[in-house]
């Protein structure tokens, strides 16, 4: 069986086989507010009980909401946080990460969030670099694939979405080519107040449409 790592909650592991899967990249995607940095951070927070978290984070994260969720304030000296504020930050911060990993001690997992912000608002005011960044953010990727599968860890992407003009449906950014690298994709939809469903949209080894819920309150999720 492919290792897993669990996300904290052992309802959502069992929905979904056991966890996070290790050595493969987890797109996370869903509408504004549909909760996929509660998840990232809730994920993240359990998981530094036991080693490093990398945190690449382009939205600056809330130093509330972290508060709020950690329960053993020791332990988040174990998450690096890695703020990006531009494209070329991002394509550096990962090349980084990925030249240092080796000298990073006991890293279990690295998650970024968001990959595409930065991508989408740049490349589409600069429009004669769409190939350039296209071709990056598919490297940056390939650079996350190979630290998911050369560290034996969960990568986790978050990705944005756009709506289609015909049909309304809600699709992530960034192409084919992230679609295909991630062998997990995940689809987070709000069901109610507070009320949120992983569905499963890609898996090597569960059901497509498969629904696992959660509830996003004061201490993070459950
Ligand atoms: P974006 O695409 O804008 O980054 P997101 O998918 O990352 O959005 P989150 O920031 O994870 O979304 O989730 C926002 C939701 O979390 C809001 O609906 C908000 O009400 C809820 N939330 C935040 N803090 C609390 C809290 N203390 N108690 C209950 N719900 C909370
Ligand atoms: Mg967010």
């Amino acid at each position: 069986m492919n290792e897993r790592v669990s996300t904290g909650i052992s309802r959502l592991d069992i929905c979904l086989g056991g966890g996070l899967e290790t050595g493969i990249i987890t797109e996370i995607y869903g509408e504004a507010g549909s909760g996929k940095t509660n998840f990232c951070l809730f994920v993240a927070i359990n998981s530094a009980k036991t080693g490093t978290v990398i945190y690449i984070d382009s939205e600056g994260v809330s130093s509330d909401r972290i508060a709020q969720i950690t329960v053993d304030q020791s332990i988040l000296s174990n998450i690096k946080f890695f703020r990006v504020r531009s494209y070329d930050e991002q394509l550096e911060t990962v090349t980084k990460i990925a030249n240092l990993s080796q000298a990073i001690p006991d890293i279990r997992m690295i998650i970024f969030d968001t990959i595409t912000a930065h991508y989408r608002a740049e490349r589409d005011k600069r429009a004669e670099l769409r190939k350039r960044y296209g071709n990056t953010l598919t490297y940056q990727v390939e650079m996350l694939n190979n630290l998911a599968m050369n560290l034996n860890i969960p990568v986790i992407i978050v990705n944005q979405v756009y709506t289609e003009k015909d049909s309304s449906n809600v699709l992530p950014v960034g192409g084919s080519g992230l679609a295909h690298m991630a062998k997990a994709i995940l689809k987070i939809e709000k069901t109610g107040s507070g009320r949120r469903d992983i569905v499963v949209m890609k898996h090597r080894s569960l059901p497509e449409q498969k629904r696992c819920s959660f509830s996003i309150t004061e201490k993070g999720i459950e």
